[in-house]
């Protein structure tokens, strides 16, 4: 029997037949389980101007030493085997946060100068975006998704360890007047504030045209606290939202997306949008996962809870040629788990925080 999650997507994939021990050597990005990934996650830094209670500890952590870190022409470099070798079609930037990765500009430009052109797109915390929106959109980033927890600037500064709604704020306004389109908001709930941060926030973003994604929180945090039953699930954030506002499922097929997507329409300003619930705990949608990452120090990770990670920089550094390191590259997602496996008694967290990773 296949699981599924509440929509229909499988949890856990079903296994190709005996598959071989190698990847084919052509062709899309495959694992053994029939998966392709064409959306790639490139983390350009681990680096961060806020200090999230689920991502990193107020003292924040050691950053990587700056020589591990890939230079802009080996980060092209990477992106351009995935786009024109390996059948990637999407590429997001990622951190850490992207905005203090000083290349991001010259990045996405090199990005979207490849043939064929992927869609790109950017997760940010959004302070200093105001100033930036214009440009990135001019070097070529297409959309945004910015991280915003709470609207509430006493919760949104708990969260974040930082008094910087305003700027996130202002991010938003220019992300929309810069038509870096749909754009999106990403928010982890609190378990303390999150029912009522969730009701303000579906407000503020039927109101201003935005589109809201909550986020189940998953065990990245670097300081390994997370625990299950702290967390607020999907579904209790939809009881909260079902007292407040009508709220119907959205009809159009999900595909490999991971938000269940809800109607919701605030009766008393006649305000309607869409919301995404992401359950990414409660009812896992590993069976459709698309995903390949990079970390910034050059490493693919086949799932953002891999324990084994395949370097990239060495090959890199050691002259490797582009057949090498797109064969290193498909070896890597063959050997892609099942799941994320959070739901399993023996699940162990990875060692680096989301903070080096990239969500
Ligand atoms: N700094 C940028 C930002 O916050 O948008 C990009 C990097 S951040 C790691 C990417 C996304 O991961 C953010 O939307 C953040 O809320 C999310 N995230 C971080 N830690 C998480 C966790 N433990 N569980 C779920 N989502 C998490
Ligand atoms: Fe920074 Fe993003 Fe982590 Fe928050 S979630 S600490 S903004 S990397």
């Amino acid at each position: 029997m296949t699981l599924t999650s509440s929509l229909g997507v499988p949890t856990v994939p079903r296994r190709i037949d005996r598959p071989p021990a190698a990847p084919p050597a052509s062709g899309p990005l495959i694992d053994t389980y029939g998966r392709i990934a064409t959306d790639l996650r490139v983390s350009l830094t681990d680096r961060c101007n806020l200090r999230c209670t689920y991502c990193m500890p107020a003292e924040g952590v050691p950053w990587l030493p700056a020589k591990q870190l890939l230079q802009p022409e080996e980060t092209i470099r990477l992106i351009r085997i995935g786009v024109t070798r390996l059948g990637i079609t999407n590429v997001r930037f990622t951190g850490g946060e992207p905005l203090v990765a000083r290349h991001l500009e010259e990045v996405i430009t090199a990005t979207a100068a490849l043939k064929p052109r992927p869609e790109i797109a950017m997760t940010t915390n959004a302070v200093g975006l105001a100033e930036r929106a214009h440009t990135l959109k001019a070097a070529g980033l297409d959309r945004i998704n910015v991280s915003l927890d709470s609207v509430d600037r006493k919760h949104f500064a708990s969260i974040t360890r930082r008094d910087r709604l305003d700027d996130v704020l202002a991010g938003l306004a220019a992300a929309k007047e810069a038509r870096l389109e749909p754009v999106k908001v990403n928010a982890v709930l609190d378990p303390k504030t999150g029912l009522q941060d969730a009701v303000e926030l579906v407000r503020y973003c039927l109101g201003n045209e935005l589109q809201l994604r909550m986020i189940e929180q998953m065990p990245l945090d670097a300081g390994h606290r997370w625990t299950r039953s702290a967390i607020l699930t999907a579904d209790e954030v939809l009881g909260a939202l079902r007292e407040e506002f009508s709220i119907e499922p959205d009809a159009a097929p999900r595909g490999s997306a991971p938000a269940e997507l809800w109607r919701v329409t605030d009766e008393a300003s006649g305000e309607t949008g869409l919301v995404g619930l992401i359950a990414s705990v409660s009812h896992p949608f590993c069976g459709a996962c698309d995903r390949t990452r990079l970390t910034p120090d050059g490493q693919i990770r086949s799932c953002l809870f891999a324990r084994e990670e395949s370097d990239l920089r060495s090959l890199l550094r050691a002259g490797a040629d582009d057949d090498a390191i797109e064969a290193a590259w498909r070896a890597a997602m063959w050997r892609k788990p099942a799941g994320h496996g959070i739901n399993d008694p023996n699940f162990i967290q990875p060692n680096r925080p989301m903070s080096a990773i990239g969500g």
